[in-house]
């Protein structure tokens, strides 16, 4: 049976009268990786350390594998957290790094040095045993750090930023080995990020927090096709939000839509109007003139974005909304717009996602 399974229960955080986290559940099952993602100060950190040990709840409970460790040293719940800036010992060779908490817990020498390699090896190091932090670069550091944090065989590894310090580059690089790591290990892995991107490519979990609560979680997948509130939308990008409106005219119908544009093309029956919708950048067709499919109303072209595979167009409609299209590079260079033109877009009605309204009022 795998470990690692992590249950929060209605978690509060409060420093002096900032509240940090808000009555945050959370299940994440063992052997995931959970990414927590959202912008800085919204108690990703806080939550780690919560998870951790290093930080008490103010109220709530922390449960690891069905028991409740809320009142227990870091050491005995059987996770290892990483810090952002890696902490490792200038004076110490990698291998030294990696053993020093066995040495701590009185592990003989060739034993202890034995774990490290092993370790070393998992994170691809054992050529640099001997070496001394400072002739390392940031990445190697870094699966420096990752083999001392697994070295007591923890159920549960908890990274903050790991990868924030490194270079587009070796961030890629590192995104696939921890993916490889963890899935190795069959351990759960909570993550702790920024980037939309990093989230999306590792997580099967993500838990999308805003002011210290959280706004929704799921799959990448699920949260990219079906965003619960604007502010999610926004966040994860490739979304545009826009007002609904109900038309007088279409009341009886139960008919809602995009507030300003005149064409029931992008009207949506729904038992529960939403103030909002959300509509992907790539799901909206955009050509230079009027055709069948596409909203008759003219879009004026603000600015075009070169973004290799995708060219970017922002825009607005005179009495409607502003939008952001993809249009592919192979569409655009056979007809391609500029700023200034006015050009005609259409979208299919289910490509508009009704949203909640704000979780924060
Ligand atoms: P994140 O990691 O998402 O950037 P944090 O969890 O570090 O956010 O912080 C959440 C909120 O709690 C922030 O407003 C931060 O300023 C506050 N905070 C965090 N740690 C402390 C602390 N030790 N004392 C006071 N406020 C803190
Ligand atoms: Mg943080």
């Amino acid at each position: 049976m795998k470990k690692g399974a992590i249950e929060l229960v209605c978690i509060n955080k409060a420093y002096g009268n900032k509240e940090a986290i808000k009555d945050i559940s959370l299940s994440i099952a063992p052997g995931h990786y959970c990414c927590l993602l959202g912008p800085s100060g919204c108690g990703k950190t806080t939550t780690l350390k919560i998870i951790a040990g290093h930080e008490a709840p103010t109220n709530g409970d922390v449960l690891l594998d069905n028991r409740n460790v809320t009142n227990l040293p870091p050491r005995k719940r059987g996770t290892a957290l990483m810090f952002q800036n890696y902490a490792l010992f200038p004076h110490l060779n990698c291998v030294d790094n990696t053993a020093f908490s066995l040495k701590i817990a009185g592990v003989a020498k060739a034993s202890r040095r034995a774990q490290a390699i092993e370790m070393l090896k998992l994170v691809n190091m054992e050529s640099y045993a001997d070496v001394l932090p400072d002739q390392l670069s940031g990445g190697q550091q870094q699966r420096v750090a990752l083999a001392r944090a697994l070295i007591n065989q923890p159920d549960v590894i908890l990274l903050d930023e790991p990868l924030s310090a490194l270079d587009p580059f070796l961030r890629g690089k590192m995104r696939v080995e921890l993916k490889r790591i963890q899935q190795h290990l069959g351990i759960t892995f909570v993550h702790v990020t920024h980037s939309q991107e990093e989230a999306f490519a590792l997580s099967d979990q993500v838990v999308l927090m805003h002011d210290g609560v959280i706004e929704q979680q799921g799959t990448p997948r699920e949260i990219f096709q079906q965003p619960k509130t604007a502010f999610v939308a926004h966040f994860i990008g490739g979304h545009n939000v826009l007002d609904g409106q109900i038309h007088q005219n279409e009341f009886h119908t139960g008919s809602i839509r995009v507030k300003g544009l005149t064409q029931a093309l992008s009207s949506v029956p729904r038992d529960h109007w939403p103030q909002q919708f959300s509509l992907r950048f790539d799901r909206i067709k955009a050509a230079p003139q009027p055709d069948k499919g596409l909203h008759t109303q003219a879009f004026t072209v603000d600015a075009v974005e070169y973004q290799g595979a995708v060219i970017q167009i922002q825009g607005h409609y005179q009495t409607g909304p502003e939008l952001s299209v993809y249009v592919s590079d192979k569409a655009f260079f056979a007809h391609p717009f500029q700023s200034g033109q006015e050009i005609y877009l259409g979208w299919e009605a289910h490509d508009l996602n009704p949203l909640q309204p704000p979780v924060h009022s």
